[in-house]
């Protein structure tokens, strides 16, 4: 089996793994159309504030380690084209210029995306940057070290923003968070959580500019403010984390795309052109939850696409649809750390789920453990009101219960109601939990139960 990879980032990596792992004699080739091969954006907070061994380092494999185990690494290739018929792909050495083709049995595509610029005048003045990718996280750790940088904007209050919004005020620059929805953060947690955060990001010297229609930027050739329809923010730097374009211009007419540019896949993640698929950012992936497609913009997402793939390539006609995946996710925010699985209230909204919500808090640990930062926790619970399925959950503190979520994330997928939580047979040691395991007790709460 021949088969050739588009993208050496976190799909394609995992494509190839799972590939040479279970046909050690198929012909693989990744294309990958940059020169370094696989920096890992996931990482890119842990490099700018000086946590890891090297920018290099900051990576899911290099060439070699597929290399080693007979699959081929071709960075510095651009695939301009795909012909389904022929089962050909046209690609061009971007060091060289040259043009080839090579054929291929079976086709994969994760071809991911680019942030995007905001359309209004000025997005294209000096100082405007984007959070992806080792070239841009050299640009902004230059910019963290230069005292002419005074004041840092982030455009988009999601996990990118926040990230860079941390490493800028941490590295001591006056940075203000704008969007234009109402809470920070508030399209991965329910208000409950975000208006706990809120007063965190200001205590750490980070302005919120929430509910902001952006007009333009401000500056000749560099910037110097970001202008909304209530006045101008001072900005000697912007970062945009405010959405994506998926890499998929190059696709239009070989393979059926969604409305806003994502390749469209079925239940088994097969395009619209026989023998090619797609994972990853590119795609938008059935939501366990929702039953209904949506974007989930993560590494974990596209590598168990990838995964699903490589299982069903041979067959025909596969027949185990691909489950989904739930969008589980977890940030730190300064001291707190949080995590999310599944709807809030922002994506039951988009894809039109009715969602009940509980919020729970408690202290971590038995009220009688006072000297060891026995500190609150918080849950939010938010389930079906007739059948009380659980359908999302997030969970924070400033002590880190992030892990809850995957059993969150279990409950999701097997289908289980609030009644199995409140009773799941998790354990109490009074070091770690109170009496009852955190779930249970968020559980027993969205019933009634005051405890
Ligand atoms: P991408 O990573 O977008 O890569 C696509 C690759 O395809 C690129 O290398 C591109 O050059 C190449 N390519 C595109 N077109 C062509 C072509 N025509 N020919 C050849 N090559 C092509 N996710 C998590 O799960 N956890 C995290 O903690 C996390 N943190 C993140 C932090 C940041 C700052 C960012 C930006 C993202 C983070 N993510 C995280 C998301 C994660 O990085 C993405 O979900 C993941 O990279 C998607 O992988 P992908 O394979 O779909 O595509």
């Amino acid at each position: 089996m021949k088969v050739i990879i588009i993208g050496a980032s976190h799909g394609g990596h995992q494509s190839a793994l799972e590939l040479l792992d279970k046909y050690p004699d198929a012909d693989v080739t990744i294309y990958e159309k940059g020169d370094f091969v696989s920096f890992l954006s996931c990482g890119m907070q842990l490099f700018l504030e000086d946590k890891v061994s090297g920018v290099d380092d900051v990576r899911n494999f290099k060439p070699e380690d597929i290399e080693k185990r007979g699959g081929k690494v071709k960075s510095q290739h651009e695939v301009l084209s795909f012909d389904a018929d022929k089962k050909e792909v046209t690609v061009k050495n971007l060091a060289t210029g040259d043009v080839l083709t090579d054929t291929y049995d079976k086709l994969i595509l994760s071809s991911g995306v680019t942030p995007a610029a905001l359309p209004v005048p000025g997005a294209d003045k000096a100082n405007i940057f984007f959070m992806r990718g080792r070239d841009w996280a050299l640009k902004i750790k230059e910019k963290m070290q230069d005292p002419t940088v005074k004041n840092v904007a982030v455009i988009g209050s999601g996990y990118i923003g926040v990230e860079a919004a941390e490493v800028f005020a941490k590295a001591g620059k006056k940075v203000t968070i704008i969007d234009m929805i109402d809470d920070v953060l508030g399209n991965y947690l329910d208000k409950d959580l975000t208006d706990i955060l809120a007063p965190v990001f200001e205590g750490n010297g980070i302005a919120l500019a929430l509910g902001a229609s952006i007009t333009g930027f401000a500056g000749d050739d560099a910037v110097t403010g970001v202008e909304t329809a209530t006045g101008t923010i001072d900005a000697d730097l912007v970062i945009v984390a405010a959405g994506v374009t998926p890499n998929t211009a190059w696709l239009k007419g070989l393979v059926d795309l969604e409305p806003r540019g994502q390749i469209k896949v079925d239940d088994y993640l097969r395009t619209s052109a026989k023998d090619v698929y797609a994972v990853g950012d590119a795609i938008l992936p059935l939501n366990i939850a929702s039953g209904k497609h949506a974007p989930v913009a993560l590494a974990s997402t596209a590598r168990r696409e990838a995964r699903y793939v490589i299982r069903n390539i041979e067959a025909d006609t596969p027949t185990e649809k691909f489950r989904g995946v739930l969008g589980t996710s977890a940030l730190s925010v300064f001291d707190y750390k949080f995590a999310m699985t599944g709807l809030n209230d922002f994506s039951a909204a988009r894809s039109d789920v009715a969602v009940t919500g509980s919020f729970f808090k408690d202290t971590l640990r038995p009220s009688f453990v006072e000297n060891d930062g026995n500190t609150d926790v918080y849950v939010k619970l938010n389930y079906d009101q007739d059948t009380h399925k659980i359908l999302g959950g997030q969970v924070m503190s400033t002590y880190d219960v992030t892990a809850q979520i995957n059993a969150l994330a279990l409950a999701i997928t097997t289908g289980l109601t609030l009644e199995d939580l409140a009773e799941a047979d998790f354990f109490f040691q009074p070091g770690f939990d109170r009496q009852w395991s955190l779930l249970n007790l968020a559980a027993q709460a969205a019933l009634g139960e005051t405890k």
